[in-house]
């Protein structure tokens, strides 16, 4: 119910003063949106003038948009590598940013199979912050009475390492969970977690886990929205739970908590929620211990009006799932972020998800879009990038994003293709088209084309001494398992079939394949557990040009056609799976440590 109609906002009617406050903050934002992000540029390049890089490019204090396009170029990561490596040795001069590099965040993105890794200043915590805040009043405009009970996320921190100069590296998210922001935020009635702080911030995610999940179901009648960052990570808590339910319903009959939650804070922060309560232990046991699962989320959690959760890019495969087990509760996607910037918000969070458009919020950094023409390669020197900026961009087109940031990246390719989807005011919504380069992902995993091959080229080694081998694969992510896994389809040719490869041979190529995909993908497997061993299908030989008949059957031309490396349409992974004649798994896990190899 809004306070006071005075303070009704373009948006709709806010439920509280503060609220009225983030809405019209959004207003000004994207009324001014060209101006914002003149001033924004201006800001980073007068504060970051004298830094090494920006001096390279003469601006001589220039901090207009036409200078800064005609001088500074357009870069990827592998570009700022150099100056990124000298500032992880030590280097502590003014290299990207004026201002001192607080640490790094690791993306999942990766470059030579690490993640990269991002610089960051201390004050961006504000402005990611500041974009935090602006959800909750967005939401409150749809869905009332969320001041009337509890949000149930599903929060984790991840390891964190030291880069040889001493600066931490660690993801974004780790970083913002223990900033003090988050720590010792302020008690806000819309915003109250049934976890509470030492389980969200213990780095063992069994404990972590376990004990958030105990503390939803002791509340579970005040659950009013559910959630996690990301789709795999709820589908992950909804599988923790069919593993773990007996033992939880046995804390929760006798009021003790499980052994096997070790960490003095948070056996300490659960002494104020554990207590004996057999009725609730008998509930979670007649709702868990059937097969029965679809919708157990309205079951366990009845007041729950929509799931908090990312399903939007690569995590659109997870929807069928996650409806099955929440009986199709809406799914609201709040926010568009990176490690490199945060950068906007959905302000019509209850739409279906595949109408979700985010509005890049121009005081976040500054935004330039190239413009992504599906067939091309890209940036080429015959063609230099015509860059548009921020309210320039076109409905219906597809762009790739591009950002200046006040921690030091200057336009910087993000690798994330967006469609121009309509405007708020002056600035542009965008549909989130899908990562640049990515073949494969199943959490945050993101694998391309190229390791893809590396990795069917390394284990094809194990098959010389048997004088064989691969002369087609393709690739699907398995989602249909929890937690999902890697599919590679491969046709084998086999010179001598008195000395074919034994299964052990082929369960050594999933392995193979697995120790040479890169370290996010190594990390979900060994510490997250958030992707299931990689799985090896042999197809009969001849299945590929069955394949080749089927595509040019639906209109490829028989010159161009390509195996594709990644298959997702469902007549083809049936064919496909029509033709398997053997199957192989990973024995064992891959290697992995918090340790950048590099
Ligand atoms: P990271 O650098 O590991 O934080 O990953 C950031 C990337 O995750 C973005 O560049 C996107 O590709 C993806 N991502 C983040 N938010 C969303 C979203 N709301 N929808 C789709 N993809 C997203």
């Amino acid at each position: 119910m809004a306070v006071d109609s005075l303070l009704s906002s373009p948006l709709g009617p806010p439920a509280c003063e503060n609220d009225a406050k983030a809405l019209r903050f959004i207003e000004e934002m994207t009324r001014n949106a060209d101006l914002v992000q003149e001033k924004v540029l201006a800001e980073i390049l007068s504060r970051n003038a004298a830094t090494e890089y920006l001096q390279r490019f003469k601006l001589n204090g220039a901090t207009d948009r036409e200078t800064y396009k005609s001088r500074v170029p357009v870069v990827k990561y592998e570009d700022l590598q150099p100056e990124i490596q000298r500032i992880a040795n030590g280097d502590r001069s003014a290299i990207l940013s004026a201002h001192p590099i607080s640490e790094f965040l690791t993306s999942s993105g990766t470059s030579a199979g690490e993640r990269k890794l991002m610089p960051t200043i201390k004050e961006e915590l504000d402005r990611r912050q500041k974009l935090y805040s602006l959800l909750m009043p967005v939401m409150n405009l749809y869905v009332p009475g969320l001041d009337k009970g509890k949000g149930l996320y599903f929060l984790f921190v991840k390891s964190e390492t030291k880069t040889p100069g001493g600066l931490l590296a660690r993801p974004v998210l780790t970083s913002y969970y223990k900033s003090e922001h988050f720590k010792t935020r302020p008690y806000d009635p819309y915003n109250v977690y049934t976890s509470p702080n030492e389980a969200i911030l213990c780095a063992d995610s069994f404990q972590s886990m376990y004990t958030q999940m105990l503390c939803g179901l002791y509340e579970r009648e005040q659950v009013l929205r559910l959630g996690a960052v990301f789709a795999s990570g709820l589908i992950r808590a909804i599988r923790f739970l069919q593993l773990n339910w007996p033992q939880l319903a046995h804390d929760i009959r006798t009021g003790s908590l499980n052994p096997k939650v070790s960490d003095p804070s948070v056996r300490e922060s659960m002494t104020r929620i554990v207590k004996p309560d057999p009725e609730l232990a008998d509930f979670v046991t007649n709702q868990c211990s059937t097969d029965k699962w679809e919708g157990i989320i309205t079951k366990i959690w009845p007041n729950t009006k929509y799931l908090d959760v990312i399903v939007t890019g690569a995590m659109a495969q997870y929807i069928p799932t996650l409806e099955y087990y929440s009986g199709g509760l809406p799914m609201a996607c709040t926010m568009y972020a990176s490690s490199e910037c945060y950068f906007g918000l959905n302000l019509n969070p209850m739409c279906k998800p595949s109408e979700v458009s985010y509005t890049i919020m121009p005081n976040m950094a500054y935004f330039e879009f190239l413009p992504h023409e599906p067939n091309s390669a890209g940036l080429t020197r015959d063609s230099p990038p015509r860059l548009v900026d921020l309210v320039d961009v076109e409905l219906g087109k597809e762009y790739e994003l591009v950002i200046t940031t006040y921690a030091g990246l200057c336009r910087y390719r993000v690798g994330d293709i967006l469609r121009v989807t309509g405007f708020h005011n002056s600035a542009p919504q965008f549909h989130f088209v899908r990562r640049k380069n990515v073949l494969l992902s199943i959490d945050s995993d993101k694998t391309d084309e190229s390791e893809l091959q590396k990795a069917v080229e390394n284990a094809s080694q194990l098959l010389r001494g048997f004088n064989t081998s691969v002369v087609e694969y393709t690739s699907y992510a398995d989602t249909k398992t929890i937690p999902g896994h890697y599919v590679i389809y491969w046709e084998l040719l086999v010179k001598d079939s008195a000395n074919s490869p034994s299964d052990e041979v082929l369960e050594q190529c999933c392995l193979a394949m697995e120790e040479s995909l890169n370290s996010v993908y190594r990390q979900g497997r060994v510490a997250d557990n958030s992707i299931g061993p990689l799985e090896i299908r042999v197809v009969k030989s001849g299945t590929f040009e069955e394949l080749m008949d089927y595509a040019i059957t639906r209109g490829a031309s028989i010159n161009q056609y390509k195996v594709p490396r990644c298959v997702s349409f469902t007549p083809i992974t049936e064919l496909l799976d029509s033709r398997v004649v053997s199957a192989h798994f990973s024995p064992s896990l891959p290697h992995w440590t918090p340790e950048r190899r590099r």
